[in-house]
């Protein structure tokens, strides 16, 4: 079996979930699960009206809702007829009831939890499926709706749930069952609790939804369709140069997600990996394109080891440096600075140490003011915002010193703060301020791709 996953800019409208259907058409014979994000901006858009209705303002909530209701109307009336197309409006029509009502006890209360956040955010991509299947139903294919909430379980860490595995396998094992020239369609993005409460993978955690499918079913492959041809040298948005990479390792492909691609989102790889299913990432808009390979394997055949094979980069980062008030509690001093990082659930991305001072970068800064109250008591606190890394991604890199050289001397007068290089034998990281990152791609790009 193969599982398709059509993203957001995949499923924009009703010309590309014909797009996606048509793709989809043409590998019934692999027994496909297709598994869909919300329609486009869809889940930005119920984000905004979750904040209103936290704030009490129903008025707007209920705008965002009848906007959402129109374009989705508008998408199944555009492509849907007879019983397709009534079924599908009286499923939604039950849908947009349901977070009307929602949202109007959320601005009553003045709250949104990550509990009640997770809730609306999954209506996204209910929409979107249930449309998908009706779609598919009306151009001849036979189709079961499958709601990944049911086979999909996580713990109860609303917004970034974390997946029980082994509940999740044994769901879907029961609860999917491909069939040659039959197709079943699925959420991605939302789970469930073991008790069925909904939650969310996090934002970007439909790559993730069809990678756990995936791994459960054994596929032979799976295909995440976006909008750019595969992976691409860098953000296609910052240089329209960017060229496809055609083969790429888990570990790069990772290394890339982490770092700022948001074409993949970072787990995606993991239950892939651990079974060695390829990943294949294409181009809805352009299916002849060949794509990416995302293999196992750190040799790739077309590019040469010890090379760049793309840049990533992630704005909004914040560096924190910790100088030691005691030389003599050196050894101690890293546990101390750690346990006050775990102490917050905030993840430190890249660290560089001298014998008494610690730099690092956080992108989540949710509890910043407590973690430097903290780190006062262990050493003088800097903390600088702004910031983001740059991340140059290639298998071996590190030990190239050619590339490294280049890298440094082709960025002249650009600031560099922090560098990390060898950590990890894929990548050489290191940190610019803000209004100098798409510059320094711009650099980078021509030096090793252009
Ligand atoms: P989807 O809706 O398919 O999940 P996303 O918006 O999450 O799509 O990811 C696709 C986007 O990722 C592309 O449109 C592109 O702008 C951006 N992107 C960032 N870095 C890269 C990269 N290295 N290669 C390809 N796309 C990238
Ligand atoms: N719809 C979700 C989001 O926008 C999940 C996804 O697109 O992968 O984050
Ligand atoms: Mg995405």
């Amino acid at each position: 079996m193969i599982v398709l996953k059509f993203g957001g800019t995949s499923v924009r409208d009703g010309e590309w979930i014909n797009k996606a259907l048509e793709i989809t058409k043409n590998q019934l014979q692999k027994e496909p699960v297709l598994i869909a994000s919300a329609m486009g901006k869809t889940t930005d858009k119920l984000q905004e009206l979750a904040h209103y209705a936290e704030n009490g303002k129903i008025k707007e909530a209920e705008n965002i809702i009848q906007t959402l209701k129109d374009s989705h109307f508008a998408v199944a009336s555009g492509f849907l007829s007879g019983n397709n197309l009534s079924t599908c409006l009286s499923e939604q029509e039950l849908l947009f009831k349901k977070i009307k009502s929602i949202a109007k006890g959320l601005s009553l209360l003045r709250e949104c939890s990550p509990r009640s956040n997770d809730t609306i955010l999954s209506f996204g991509e209910l929409f979107s499926t249930i449309i998908i299947t009706h779609r598919a139903r009306e151009i001849g294919i036979h189709t079961t709706f499958a709601d990944s909430r049911e086979f999909i379980k996580t713990d109860d860490q609303f917004t970034k749930a974390q997946l029980l595995e082994d509940l999740t396998n044994k769901l879907i094992q029961e609860k999917i069952k491909p069939e040659k020239g039959k197709l079943t369609v699925a959420q991605g993005f939302i789970a469930s609790t073991v008790d069925g409460v909904t939650t969310t993978l996090g934002r970007g955690g439909s790559d993730y939804s069809a990678s756990i499918i995936g791994a459960a079913l054994h596929a032979d492959e799976i295909q995440v369709w976006t909008d750019v041809n595969g992976i691409m040298s860098t953000d296609p948005g910052i240089i329209p140069k960017a060229a496809t990479v055609p083969v790429i390792s888990y570990k790069e492909a990772a290394e890339l997600a982490y770092f700022g691609a948001r074409v993949i989102h970072p787990s995606t790889i993991q239950p892939a990996i651990s079974l060695g299913i390829p990943v294949l990432v294409k181009n809805t808009g352009n299916p002849g394109a060949e794509g990416t390979h995302i293999i196992s394997t750190p040799e790739s055949p077309s590019i040469p080891a010890d090379t760049p094979k793309a840049i990533a980069f992630k704005k909004g980062i914040t560096v924190i440096n910790i100088t030691s008030y005691r030389m003599f509690l050196a050894y101690g001093f890293l546990r101390m600075i750690f346990e006050i990082f775990e102490k917050y659930k905030t993840s430190v991305d890249i660290i560089s140490t001298s014998e008494v001072s610690v730099s690092m970068t956080i992108d989540n800064t949710t509890h910043l003011n407590s973690i430097e109250e903290q780190l006062k008591n262990i050493g003088n606190v800097h903390i600088k915002d702004n910031m983001s890394i740059i991340c140059l991604v290639g298998q071996g890199l590190w030990k190239n010193s050619i590339i490294i050289s280049k890298v440094f001397k082709n960025l002249g007068s650009i600031p560099v703060r922090m560098i990390s290089l060898g950590a990890s034998d894929t990548n050489l990281s290191f940190v610019v301020p803000n209004e100098q990152a798409e510059n320094t791609v711009k650099i980078l790009h021509k030096t090793f791709f252009e």
